[in-house]
């Protein structure tokens, strides 16, 4: 298959890059470096198959030749980014989206939408099927991430059932790992940072909303199994392991062996007080479910950070 990537240099787009090359894939990445890093995908450039382009696909997106599939995976996307950023996030989302559907239409391409867990917001049902409805606040500072994935989701079955495109739409749910940023905001890297640098750990509210954390190899794993599936519409793929805050917090010191104090600093807004993914519909159409538990993978985590930072 020849397959375009947008956020090709981000986070998860560059993992992606990475499993459908060794696959035999070919891979056209797409990324404007808003959030995306070089050091991401520099091991590829001038290897078969592997092209990359520098481009924002909130503009009209042109990709010469045939293309099998679009992974659309383009958008910052940490809670930290929505008020620095916010209107980069609501145009990717949106205009993005459509400029990428746009785009596997003419080419007859299926489509893959990265939307998230985020689309449930603060959720009244635990743990999130995906007939959840969810309960976002439109005008809250998350809104821009939140409504401009399900404005996507929507276009994206718009497209399927006006315009017969084959979709794929995956949320994610709270996904770590390598090559995450350090400084992107997220808990994670924040935790793990903290705790190699011996700074304090800074816990937002009193540490008891909870989150399920996937590592990163078995997310992409899902989503691959998901592209390759004939599964139309939204599916779950991350880890229904769920922990407190304040349990990742202490994890990540006991890894790295750090000194750093737990501090707690106050809570963001709309902050979803608890999130886990009902995995059911991926382990019965997929086959799929995560392998990595939290433990291994904060400590894979860490030693990357630990690599990168040089401590
Ligand atoms: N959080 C925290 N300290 C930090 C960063 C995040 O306590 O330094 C909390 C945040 O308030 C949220 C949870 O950790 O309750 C997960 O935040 P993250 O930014 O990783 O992603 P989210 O799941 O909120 O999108």
């Amino acid at each position: 298959m020849r397959v375009v990537v947008t956020g090709g240099a981000g986070f998860l787009g560059s993992h992606i890059c990475d499993y459908l090359l060794a696959r035999g894939d070919e891979v056209v990445a797409i990324d404007n470096l808003l959030t995306g890093r070089l050091d991401n995908i520099n091991h590829l450039f001038g290897r078969d198959g592997f092209t990359f382009v520098k481009h924002d696909v909130s503009k009209f997106v042109h990709v010469p030749g045939d293309v099998d599939a679009v992974m659309h995976f383009a958008s910052p996307a940490s809670p930290a980014d929505f008020e620095r950023i916010p209107i980069q996030i609501l145009k990717v989302g949106s205009l993005g989206s459509h400029n990428l559907l746009g785009l596997a239409k003419e080419k007859g391409a299926k489509f893959f939408l990265a939307s998230t867990s985020e689309v449930y917001g603060d959720p009244e049902i635990h743990p999130q099927p995906e007939s959840y409805w969810g309960h976002v606040n439109t005008i809250g500072i998350r809104g821009v991430y939140d409504e401009a994935k399900r404005f996507a989701e929507s276009m994206t079955m718009a497209y399927h059932r006006y315009h017969g495109v084959d979709v794929r739409i995956v949320r994610i749910f709270n996904t770590y790992g390598v090559r995450m940023r350090p400084d992107d905001g997220r808990a994670v890297s924040n935790f793990v940072v903290q705790a190699l640098q011996g700074k304090p750990i800074t816990v937002y509210g009193d540490g008891s909303q909870t989150r399920s954390f996937c590592f990163m190899d078995d997310e992409v794993r899902g989503f691959l199994a998901l592209l390759d599936s004939d599964h139309v519409g939204p599916m779950n793929i991350g880890n229904p392991d769920e922990y407190t805050i304040l349990e990742l917090a202490q994890l990540a010191v006991e890894l790295t062996n750090s000194s750093s104090e737990i501090v707690f600093e106050p809570l963001p807004a709309d902050d979803p007080a608890r999130r886990r993914p009902d995995i059911t519909l991926a382990k019965k159409v997929l086959g799929w479910q995560p392998e990595i538990p939290l433990r291994e993978g904060l400590a894979r985590t860490a030693s990357y950070f630990a690599e990168l930072l040089g401590t």
